[in-house]
């Protein structure tokens, strides 16, 4: 058995698409006598710089000898954007079935999704491993290949997409697909098949807007029933079709972390308490602190959109689980749980005569009514109005990252109130 990886071939102005480059490649071992097994999709850091999207990485498990790939591999590379100085593709085979590939290639799959990696430390491996390589450009993609060429042996949790490419002439132009047969077809699958439309938004999530070969990608937990929805899709017409095996929707990217230890770069699950009322600032992104160990800011940008809503209900005083990348030190909301809601709130008391807001009556003098007289200790509790319960919320499909898990899927350790 051989595993064939490839990543960074893309460019983010002129087009293409890594998963393309795979699916030819998976072609050609085909034409080449060979039998392919699976075809990894594999989503690492979303936090890398230099992603040109999604930061995907690709590996083709097949059947034809190691040495005959080789040449194939080269040649996938040429399918790259490298006008583009930004691409640098890298491609790596390892003459090994997947499951028996070096512990090395593992643990760069691990930490490729979860940290940020160095070029020159991943070459030293995969030469230590005596893993072929080649590449273009500074051959930064060799990061990326490592990880594909490893992640059979990382991860345990996988779900499918059902790619289907446009034929080469119109890519670039506007797509032609039936939103209602997308709709509908998405309906009838969900939730077996997840994030394929944003129903709220009115939005077909599944239809790229980039200039890439991608009609539509349609994503869940069973190969199959991709597959069928993405044949009820009225369109323009499929020039092929691919599923992958992914580790999209796995969440594999967060970690458990604490708020005073957690890095720029890397993605945690934080237990905390909301330590200020959430505040709307310019642009219409939510931020609020979070309180533990330390404190860190959290935020919900503009574009997830109602999910700035279950953040703004949140409370000082709430714990809760945030999820999602720390950056310049925020952490920018994926998802949360709320532990514990807070029921009252600590506001100035009422005149028990007149009815008026009582006033301070000075430095911890309690307040006092001056009209009537009365006088009281200190705030008093009142119940609150809660718009939240607890458990979990997350952003919607048009905002979700393609490694982060949609509530739907289940598995999660308290109620759940999926977007959908
Ligand atoms: P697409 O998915 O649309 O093909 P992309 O978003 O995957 O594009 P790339 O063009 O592949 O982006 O760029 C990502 C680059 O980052 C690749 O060169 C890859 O090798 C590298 N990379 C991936 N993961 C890491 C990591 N954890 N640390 C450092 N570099 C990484």
């Amino acid at each position: 058995m051989t595993v064939i990886a490839v990543d960074d071939t893309d460019s983010r102005e002129r087009g293409m698409c890594t998963t393309y480059v795979a699916t030819r490649l998976a072609e050609q071992v085909r034409e080449a006598g060979g039998t392919v097994d699976r075809t990894l999709l594999v989503r690492l850091n979303p936090a890398v710089e230099h992603k040109t999207r999604g930061n995907a990485a690709l590996a083709v498990h097949c059947d034809l000898p190691a040495e005959r790939t080789l040449a194939l591999a080269d040649n996938a590379l040429d399918h790259a954007e490298t006008a583009d100085p930004r691409t640098n593709p890298g491609a790596v085979v390892v003459d090994a079935a997947p499951d028996a590939v070096p512990d090395a290639l593992a643990d760069v799959a691990r930490r490729a999704v979860r940290e940020l990696l160095d070029l020159d430390t991943v070459r030293e491996t995969l030469s230590v491993a005596g893993v072929e390589t080649v590449e273009r450009g500074m051959g930064r993609g060799l990061i990326g290949a490592a990880a594909a060429a490893g992640a059979h042996r990382a991860f345990e949790e996988w779900t499918y997409e059902c790619i289907s490419y446009r034929e080469r002439d119109r890519w670039g132009s506007d797509r032609e697909v039936d939103v209602d047969s997308v709709f509908a077809a998405a309906d009838d699958a969900y939730p077996e098949v997840w994030d394929t439309v944003d129903r709220e938004e009115g939005v077909a999530v599944c239809v790229p807007r980039t200039p890439c070969p991608i009609l539509h990608g349609i994503r869940g937990d069973d190969p199959d029933a991709v597959r069928r929805v993405a044949e009820r899709i009225e369109s323009e017409s499929v020039a092929r079709r691919h599923t992958f095996r992914t580790n999209q929707g796995t969440d594999a990217h967060l970690r458990d972390g604490t708020i005073d230890t957690a890095q720029d770069g890397r993605a945690y699950r934080l237990d905390g308490t909301v330590a200020a009322r959430p505040d709307t600032k310019e642009g219409g992104h939510v931020f609020f602190p979070l309180e533990g160990t330390g404190r860190l800011q959290c935020a919900a940008f503009e574009p997830t959109k109602r999910f700035r809503d279950r953040v703004r209900a949140l409370r000082e005083g709430d714990r809760i689980t945030a999820c999602g990348e720390v950056s310049d030190g925020t952490l920018k909301l994926e998802k949360f749980a709320v532990r514990d809601c807070v029921q009252t709130e600590l506001v100035t008391p009422d005149c028990p005569d007149c009815g008026r807001s009582m006033k301070s009556a000075g430095a911890n003098a309690g307040y006092r009514c001056r009209d009537c007289g009365t006088d009281a200790d200190g705030k008093v509790e009142q119940p609150l109005d809660r718009d939240i319960e607890e458990g979990w919320y997350e952003v919607p499909p048009v905002a979700r990252r393609h490694i982060a898990k949609p509530l739907v899927r289940g598995g999660f350790d308290a109620p759940t109130h999926p977007e959908r």
